[in-house]
């Protein structure tokens, strides 16, 4: 429950209001190892005097320690990080959670399906597949998005499209949009899936996993081969307060990341 010291080293805009954090360990212990984190989990992020919010790993882990964040300012915890300079310190409590299962992607081809914020948590699985790091037959990002000006990691979006097979979909084009307008569902029911043979990762607006869920179904993609990635108000990240129950689950202990066949009774039911 201790939070570690960590420091701002980079931080750069992703489009007004959101915006990315490279962190680093202020004083690190010289026989303490880097903090080690699957793509999934999540970190609590600690702004000093205000308080905590949950917020997903963006980047994968490396050796020298240095963690990535993607924030979306929306209260006071984020509007205070949003606040935060190179050089300034925050808190930091983590990993927490069960991130995504990457053993499931052998042999298989991944559909990574991901709306507005909801990319970050599934930036480091991208990063995984273009690493050689699953052994996946192919990795396919599906991204739906508000409008083109609100797209995440906009340079990296553009190499991605040379290496994995890239649909974009925004809400509302703004007249040089070439791609597609309208919902990612559009491009996904387009897609030809060999559903049998494929597992899928989602993390967006709930509407919109509840909307793909139902084309996977239908294009054959087996209930047990669906995962999300769950979001709930949170508060002690370890399973103790209650926040973020959900039907028989903790979304901090037992997600964010579940099975779509394990959690189905309760995605079924609005607003539990
Ligand atoms: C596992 C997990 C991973 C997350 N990863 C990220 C991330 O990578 N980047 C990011 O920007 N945000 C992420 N979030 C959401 C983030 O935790 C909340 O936006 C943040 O805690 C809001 O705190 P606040 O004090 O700024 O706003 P508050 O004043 O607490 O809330 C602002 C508004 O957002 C609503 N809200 C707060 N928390 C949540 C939530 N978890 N789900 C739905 N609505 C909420 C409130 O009801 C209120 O309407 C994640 C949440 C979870 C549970």
């Amino acid at each position: 429950m201790i939070p570690t010291v960590y420091r701002v080293s980079e931080r750069s805009v992703e489009y007004p209001g959101t915006f990315t954090l490279k962190l680093e360990a202020e004083n690190p212990e010289p026989d303490k190892l880097p903090m080690r984190f699957a793509p999934g989990q999540f970190n609590m992020l600690y702004a000093f005097g205000v308080g905590e919010s949950a917020i997903s790993f963006s980047g994968l882990g490396s050796d020298d320690g240095n963690l990535i964040h993607t924030i979306r300012a929306q209260g006071n915890v984020t509007r205070a990080l949003e606040r935060l300079k190179a050089g300034e310190s925050l808190g930091v409590r983590g990993p927490f959670g069960i991130g995504w299962p990457l053993h499931a992607t052998v042999g298989r081809e991944v559909l990574i399906i991901a709306g507005g914020l909801g990319l970050a948590p599934l930036r480091p699985v991208i990063y995984a597949g273009l690493l050689g790091h699953l052994a996946a037959i192919r990795v396919r990002l599906f991204y739906g998005a508000r409008r083109p000006s609100e797209l995440l990691y906009r340079e990296e979006l553009a190499q991605w499209g040379q290496q994995l097979n890239l649909e974009i979909s925004v809400d509302h084009g703004d007249g040089t949009w070439p791609g597609h307008i309208g919902v990612i569902t559009d491009p996904l029911q387009a897609a030809q899936i060999d559903g049998a043979n494929s597992v899928a990762f989602l993390c967006g607006p709930e509407i919109m996993m509840r909307f793909c869920i139902q084309v996977l179904l239908r294009k054959g993609v087996p209930a047990s081969s669906i995962y999300l990635s769950m979001e709930r108000n949170m508060k002690c990240a370890i399973g103790l307060c209650g926040h973020c129950q959900w039907g028989p689950n903790f979304i901090c202990k037992d997600g964010p990341v579940f099975c779509y066949e394990d959690i189905r009774p309760w995605l079924q039911i609005r607003s539990l």
